[in-house]
């Protein structure tokens, strides 16, 4: 929301992207590809003309969606997309995300700390702590019946989407610091569950024994991956 500059109209701003990347197209056929581009976002043509500060904080963000797009990418990485708006407006951003990503048929990489925003709106979620991936699964298993000590306090910061109300507890401690990791399983110190393994031995990400069903893997010596 923050990356459109202050100074430029977004005219000039979605023309530049245009100009860099396609620099055979004519100044009309960019001119024509920039309107088509806040269309699609879901934003009136006749903004071209507006500085950012003109825009809410929603067409700003989908102005750089708009932007985003105009190479027709294959996958989106979005970082915190949604931090600064409120909550109706994350939902609007993140519906018409959704929906334009089943129409142009490109794939949305989100890194956030909302989990509940990627419940609902991801097919597959990888959950980090200390630099490394601990769980990863379908979004909806993951919701439902997830295996790491931590995606499991992740899960209780937050009220439950549906079904029965549970205690949100969230996760006691800090995170580690990246230049002291502890040994072992990184999550040990704050970790509930820890036992003798934990401290002294690194878990490997891998399938869980205890879990038939679909594709998914987890670190913990809670779920030993099989050797090999
Ligand atoms: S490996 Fe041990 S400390 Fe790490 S998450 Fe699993 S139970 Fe907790």
């Amino acid at each position: 929301m923050n990356s459109l500059n202050p100074v430029h109209k977004v005219a000039t701003q979605l023309l530049d992207v245009i100009k860099a990347h396609e620099p055979r197209l004519s100044p009309a056929a960019r001119l024509d590809r920039a309107r088509e581009l806040l269309r699609l976002v879901g934003i009136s043509a006749d903004r071209l003309d507006s500085y950012p500060h003109q825009l809410s904080g929603g067409m700003r963000q989908r102005v750089m969606i708009g932007m985003a797009l105009a190479l027709e990418p294959q996958i989106v990485i979005m970082d915190e997309p949604t931090t600064a708006l409120d909550v109706v407006m994350q939902r609007q951003i993140l519906g018409q995300l959704v929906e334009l990503r089943e129409r142009l048929g490109f794939a949305v990489l989100f890194i956030t700390h909302d989990l509940s925003l990627l419940v609902e709106f991801s097919d597959r979620i990888a959950i980090m702590y200390g630099g490394r991936i601990v769980e990863e699964a379908p979004a909806a298993t993951l919701y439902r019946d997830s295996l790491h000590p931590y995606s499991e306090g992740l899960l209780r910061s937050f009220p439950a989407l549906r079904g029965p109300r549970r205690e949100l507890s969230g996760i006691p401690g800090s995170p580690p610091d990246l230049r002291a990791m502890p040994t072992g399983c990184a999550f040990h110190p704050r970790c509930p569950k820890a036992f003798d393994p934990c401290a002294d031995r690194l878990p490997v990400l891998g399938p869980p024994p205890d879990r038939a069903g679909p594709a998914r893997t987890v670190a913990c010596w809670l779920h030993p991956a099989p050797a090999g």
